[in-house]
């Protein structure tokens, strides 16, 4: 559905983006995670035509950037773009005519993308009177109104309460059951982990890792990771090593890899030289992977 080969933009002498690759398949969701400045939303920039870049290859659908990959593509930009004292259905209206929709075909449009957004019952109240989610869910429906085929979501949860962001969630996976292909950015750990049928890591405008979680997770040498608290670090750190357990500090607390499961009892016996205060058992997830590849990848 979209596929980006050595993609390379340059601001000055900096290269934001270096050599990306990126291949998103018809029907999944993707997620494209990264902290601030990674190069998530140069990269939808210029997917979306607002940005020229230096080197590479965008292809939609197996055809080059054009006037028309615009029809192709919905864009859900990361500060809703919404006029606040029109009604769901005027701003939709809006942009649907944007995309040449007109009379029957634009109403039912417009009703369409409501109903996928399940607000349909507010279609003529107008933006400002709507909650922070709903307002992201028209923010959504815009994105929608043409039936694109592939859908773009920069950072869909950003500044959402929890509930709102669960039911952003549901939204989502309900997109991809009834069809939809769906690239979206985040630097939420969860949510990619929750939504996304594949992961791409980017540091510094490169893929630094790539995959199903399952296949990120081979990434980290370890079946079982455990927070070790101790009075000696050093000498904990020592102890893991004889066993053949690399350790990692992960916000300030000792973790070591365990190649595999162990007992707490043997765990307790190992480290009881350290003046151990406690461990705990945690199962590998994708921040643990995130803090491997970015941290390991310079
Ligand atoms: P965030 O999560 O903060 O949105 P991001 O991953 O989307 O981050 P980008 O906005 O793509 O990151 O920025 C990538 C890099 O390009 C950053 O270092 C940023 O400072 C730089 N950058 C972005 N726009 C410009 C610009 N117009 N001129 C110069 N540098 C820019």
């Amino acid at each position: 559905m979209l596929e980006i080969q050595n993609l390379t933009k340059f601001y000055g002498k900096i290269a934001v983006l270096q050599d990306l690759f990126l291949n998103i398949k018809q029907g999944e969701i993707y997620g494209l995670l990264g902290a601030n400045g990674a190069g998530k939303t140069t990269t939808i920039n210029i997917i979306c035509g607002l940005l020229d870049y230096d080197r590479g290859s965008v292809t939609i659908n197996g055809e080059n950037l054009s006037q028309k990959s615009k029809y192709l593509l919905g864009v859900a930009p990361q500060e809703n773009l919404l006029y606040p004292q029109l009604s769901c259905a005027e701003n939709l209206a809006f942009f649907g005519k944007i995309y040449g929709l007109k009379g029957t075909k634009l109403k039912s449009a417009i009703n369409h993308s409501l109903q996928s957004v399940s607000l349909l019952d507010r279609k003529n109240s107008s933006i400002e009177t709507l909650s922070g989610g709903m307002q992201r869910r028209v923010n959504i429906a815009v994105a929608l109104v043409h039936t694109p085929k592939l859908l773009i979501l920069d950072e869909p949860t950003t500044g959402l309460d929890i509930e709102a962001r669960y039911e952003i969630w549901q939204l989502i996976l309900s997109l991809k059951e009834q069809g939809m292909t769906i690239l979206l950015t985040t630097h939420l750990l969860d949510e990619a982990q929750k939504l996304c049928d594949r992961i791409g890591i980017i540091k510094q405008g490169k893929i630094v890792a790539e995959g199903t979680l399952e296949k990120l997770r081979e990434l980290i040498p370890a079946q079982e990771i455990i927070l070790v608290q101790t009075e000696n670090e050093e000498k904990a750190i020592e102890k893991g090593k004889e066993k053949g357990f690399e350790h990692r500090y992960y916000g300030g607390d000792l973790a070591f890899l365990l190649p595999e499961a162990l007992p707490l009892d043997t765990l307790i016996h190992y480290f009881d030289e350290t003046e151990l205060t406690s461990i705990s058992r945690q199962t590998v997830n994708l921040d643990h992977i995130y803090l491997e590849v970015t941290q390991n990848n310079n």
